[in-house]
This record gives C-alpha cells, sequence and structure tokens, in this order.
C-alpha cells in the first residue's frame, strides 16, 4: 500500500482527549485549521475510554457532567471548525524540516506537514494495569473488563470489584445497586479512596448489601467466559466466589510510547513548557494538558482548557507571521459568531 498523500494544515494536534478537543476551538477562533490524531476509536481521551458515565463536578459552569457528555459538548463546540479527526492512528514520528515546519507521521503510513504541533497526549498510551493473575487474558471480553463501558450491561450480573483506590469504590457504589450481587475483594481494610466514598462503601455492607472479603484474587475460573475467582485470604485459606463480571481496578500505567522517541526534552515523563503559551524549547512545537509540567501544574480539565486559550494566540503568530491578533470576545465579535455559524 503507497502511503496517503501528505496532509499539509496550520495545526496537528497529538491527542483527542478533551484539552486536544477544546484547542481546535481556541485555534478555529483564530482561523487556524487543526488536524487531530488519536490511537483510540474515539474522542475523549481519559473522560471517554476511563470514565465514560462519571460525573465530573468541577468544569465551570457545568455543574455535574459525565466523561461522556462532556466529550459530545467539546465536539459539538468544535463541529463549526470542521478539524480532521483521525482516530485508530498513533503518531509514532515527529521531525522539524528544514524550512521549521513539522512533520507528523503515524503508524497508517498518514503524513501532515505545519508550521505549529501541539501535544495533547494527555498519560501517552495509557492502560490498565493488570493484577499478576495467571491466564488473566483468556478472560477479558468474556467476564474481565478494566474499565465500564455502559452501566446498563452490568444489570443484574454477580459482580466482583477488586481493588482499594478511588475507581475501585466509586464502581462499588454505582454498581451495588444494579448488580445482582457485588463482592468488594482488596487486600487490607484499609483503602485509599476518598474517605467519603469509603463510609458510603462501609454503610451498604452494614446493610448487607454488598459482601467483602479480604485476601487477593489468585486464580480466574470458566470455562467459555468467567464462572468463578479464587480468593487467597491472608491467612492462607482459598475461598471461591461464583460470579459473571470480574472487574480489577489497579491504576493505569502512563505508558509515554513513541513519544519518548521524539528528541524532546522530558521531565520525568512529561513535556516542561513556559506558562506564557505552553510553548516547549522547540519552535513551533506547544504541549498542553495532562503531558506537559511546569512549577504548580494541576492535571485538571480546566487547566487545559486555560492553556489551549493562551497556546492558540501564540501558534497564531507563527501561522500568520505579521498578521495582526486582535482580541475578541464571542459575546459581541460578529466575526467570531460568524465562524462558529450564529451570526
Ligand atoms: P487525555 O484525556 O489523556 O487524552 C490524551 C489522548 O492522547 C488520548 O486519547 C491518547 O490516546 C492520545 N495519545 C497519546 N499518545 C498518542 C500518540 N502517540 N498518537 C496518537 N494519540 C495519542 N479531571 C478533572 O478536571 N475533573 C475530574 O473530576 C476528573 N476526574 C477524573 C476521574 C478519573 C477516573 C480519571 C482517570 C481522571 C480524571 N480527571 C479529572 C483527569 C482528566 O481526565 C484529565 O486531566 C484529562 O483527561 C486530561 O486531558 P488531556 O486531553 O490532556 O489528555
Amino acid at each position: 500500500m503507497s502511503p496517503a498523500k501528505p496532509i499539509e494544515t496550520d495545526v496537528v494536534l497529538i491527542g483527542a482527549g478533551p484539552v486536544g478537543l477544546f484547542a481546535v476551538f481556541e485555534l478555529g477562533l483564530l482561523n487556524m485549521r487543526a488536524q487531530v490524531i488519536d490511537i483510540l476509536p474515539r474522542a475523549g481521551g481519559q473522560c471517554s475510554e476511563l470514565y465514560p458515565e462519571k460525573p465530573i463536578y468541577d468544569i465551570p459552569a457545568l455543574p455535574v457532567v459525565s466523561g461522556q457528555e462532556l466529550t459530545d459538548r467539546l465536539m459539538q463546540q468544535i463541529a463549526p471548525f470542521k478539524p480532521g479527526l483521525h482516530f485508530n492512528q498513533m503518531v509514532t514520528e515527529l521531525q522539524q524540516l528544514d524550512d521549521k515546519r513539522w512533520r507528523v507521521r503515524t503508524d497508517a503510513e498518514q503524513e501532515f506537514v505545519a508550521p505549529v504541533v501541539v501535544i495533547a497526549a494527555g498519560g501517552g498510551s495509557f492502560q490498565p494495569k493488570k493484577p499478576p493473575i495467571p491466564g488473566i487474558e483468556r478472560f477479558e471480553g468474556k467476564g474481565v473488563a478494566y474499565a465500564v463501558r455502559r452501566v446498563e450491561a452490568l444489570r443484574d450480573r454477580e459482580i466482583v470489584i477488586s481493588g482499594g483506590g478511588d475507581s475501585a469504590l466509586d464502581w462499588v457504589l454505582t454498581l451495588a445497586p444494579l448488580a445482582k450481587r457485588l463482592t468488594l475483594v482488596h487486600r487490607r481494610d484499609a483503602f485509599r479512596a476518598a474517605p467519603d466514598s469509603v463510609t458510603k462503601m462501609r454503610a451498604l455492607l452494614e446493610q448487607g448489601k454488598i459482601d467483602f472479603h479480604l485476601g487477593q484474587i489468585t486464580e480466574l475460573q470458566g470455562k467459555e467466559v468467567l464462572e468463578a475467582v479464587q480468593v487467597k485470604t491472608p491467612d492462607g485459606d482459598t475461598r471461591r466466589i461464583a460470579c459473571t463480571d470480574f472487574l480489577p481496578f489497579f491504576g493505569l500505567t502512563m505508558k509515554l510510547g513513541p513519544l519518548a522517541d521524539w528528541g524532546i526534552h522530558l521531565h520525568e515523563n512529561l513535556i516542561p513548557v513556559n506558562t506564557e503559551d505552553f510553548a516547549t524549547d522547540r519552535p513551533g512545537l506547544y504541549a498542553i494538558g495532562d503531558i506537559n509540567t511546569y512549577p504548580g501544574k494541576l492535571k485538571l480539565i480546566l487547566c487545559g482548557f486555560h492553556e489551549s486559550a493562551l497556546m492558540a494566540q501564540s501558534a497564531f503568530r507563527l501561522v500568520f507571521p505579521g498578521e495582526k491578533l486582535l482580541f475578541q470576545y464571542t459575546t459581541s465579535s460578529s466575526s467570531l459568531q460568524k465562524k462558529l455559524g450564529v451570526a
């Protein structure tokens, strides 16, 4: 197969997480066309991949919004700018050309050339940590899952959740009302999750609405699909728990992936940027969202949104050298409203 024709554009965005998506909006307001690339088959990054149905409470002016709804709203907000969306493609190469533009290549052999590249790669190709249970892969998609894609699919099921962090306890609280039976397994009777979640989980336990086993899951049993897990207790006994679904929440591994080979200066697997415009130390290369680091950085969506706005102002000067940049409000600028299709 011959490589596809290179796509020339103003800005290439690596990552279609919430921050990459909002960057399309900020760039679009300033007339910059963006092409967005993501390994995942859909937009939303961590929000749609890890917690699509969980509520987020700290997005300004949206008192509560789920990870998926936030993604859907961002997609709606950027639609007027018609970005190129390239899913299921991993960016494998990033090189600066002699004319100072950047060349981006993906594993689908698509090439992009642009004066500005914005890395919005979050935690890189993040993957859930798997518990060390022999043969667990055999049951993946047949009872074992590391994320909940659809809560309804777990109604009336016999669920075992293991882990002691926020994800494990959040899912215990979410799934307890609809599961046929829900059992939490953790190696200690102490939890790293938010105290409020621990209190609520213990209340469910006292009311007999969930079960709890101290120990570690050492074996998965079943012919075609998962039928039971075996728990080894701290005193060395083993116990069999019949179940249809096993959800281990052992955190995420942040795998940087190819980004580590692009010759970019990294600090503890993050890209240092300045806080004026979130540029890296390479001209035309920016990093926004969870992937960047600077004094005081908070890995919050709203911080990534702010970074997008400042990055776009700076990128404008590289994409349109010599052009005057007017600061305008969307409320009152008819030219911005025209771009948004609302004038
Ligand atoms: P991500 O969302 O990580 O998106 C990065 C994207 O880049 C991914 O889709 C990835 O596939 C892609 N990518 C990476 N490398 C490549 C490559 N080489 N080629 C192509 N694509 C690539 N934040 C809040 O503000 N409020 C909350 O309440 C909140 N709750 C959370 C709950 C949980 C359970 C978790 C896990 C996180 C939560 N966060 C919350 C954090 C929030 O989700 C992140 O801050 C946010 O997702 C960062 O957005 P991002 O766009 O920078 O990165």
